[in-house]
């Protein structure tokens, strides 16, 4: 492991802290620092940057973007086990590093961040509230949101979805709201041996930053017409969307009503959502 910080290795921090990895709080750490710094690098420059991370469990990705020069790091730990282990890092860099002990689930992030620095959001993120907390950065009522992007881990199976968009197969109602108003992409594949534990699946890391100015839409029905067309992907959207206007809305939207879920374009749904 690369010494990038003359702080001890990660390795040795979980042992003195007791810090064996729970399942109910999807604790997959990881102990390769190159590794974190390649995910704080993903993030695009850091310097004079708040970073919002979400579970910071012992610290490795925490350290390498500290390590990359962050202004500030608030990070957000729901296992008070971790708290002393992130104060030594707190020690270490002084003045650069909150640790909010609570559920992310339950954070209001629009009030964290107070000096009107850029906001960079990099997490490791436990894979059972990974998804939710996702949506809900990605549908706040202002846009553009607090945040210049969203650097993430998930299972690349999540991953696929969120950078799919139409004639893909991984292609369904995550992928229309991700590409609403983010540009997402897949920045590269992590293996389940690089964790501790080793999760059952492959991890991918997935960068998005936010569309200044996406297709005008109100989320509440794009969330609606995504339901109803996915909800029956295989067919016809005549069929599918039968519930919430059938025919007549497609042909308000100008959309062949032979067509399928997956072949329209996030445009495209957006059109709909706007003609319901
Ligand atoms: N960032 C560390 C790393 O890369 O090694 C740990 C990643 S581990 C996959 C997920 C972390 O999120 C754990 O430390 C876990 O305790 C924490 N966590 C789980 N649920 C959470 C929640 N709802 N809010 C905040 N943190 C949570």
């Amino acid at each position: 492991m690369a010494a990038i910080d003359g702080l001890p290795p990660l390795r040795d921090v979980i042992q003195r802290h007791g810090l064996d990895a729970r399942k109910a709080l999807g604790q997959n750490f990881l102990l390769d620092l190159n590794l974190t710094q390649k995910i704080a690098r993903t993030a695009g420059p850091l310097d004079g940057v708040t970073v919002i991370e979400v579970g910071p469990g012992p610290g490795g990705l925490t350290r390498a973007i500290l390590a990359l020069g962050a202004k500030k790091v608030i990070a957000i730990e729901r296992d008070a086990r971790c708290l002393p282990a992130l104060a030594e890092i707190a020690d270490h860099y002084p003045g650069r590093l909150d640790v909010i002990e609570g559920d992310a689930l339950k954070t209001p992030f629009d009030t964290l961040v107070t000096d009107g620095s850029p906001v960079r959001i990099i997490a490791n993120l436990p894979y059972n509230v990974g998804t939710q907390l996702l949506v809900n950065w990605l549908l706040p009522e202002t846009w553009p949101p607090l945040y210049q992007s969203l650097t993430l881990m998930f299972q690349r199976e999540v991953g696929l979805r969120i950078v799919a968009r139409a004639d893909n197969n991984h292609y369904g109602r995550l992928g229309v709201l991700c590409g609403w108003r983010t540009q997402a992409h897949m920045a590269f594949d992590v293996s389940p041996q690089a964790f501790t534990p080793p999760p059952k699946v492959t991890s991918s890391v997935v960068h998005l930053e936010p569309i200044r100015n996406p297709i005008p839409c109100s989320a509440a029905d794009l969330e609606k017409v995504t339901m109803a067309a996915f909800g029956q992907r295989r067919k016809m959207l005549r069929q599918s969307v039968k519930s919430i206007g059938g025919e007549a809305l497609l042909a308000r939207a100008d959309i062949d009503p032979q067509r399928r879920a997956e072949t329209l374009s996030v445009e495209e749904f957006c059109r709909l959502a706007n003609c319901l």
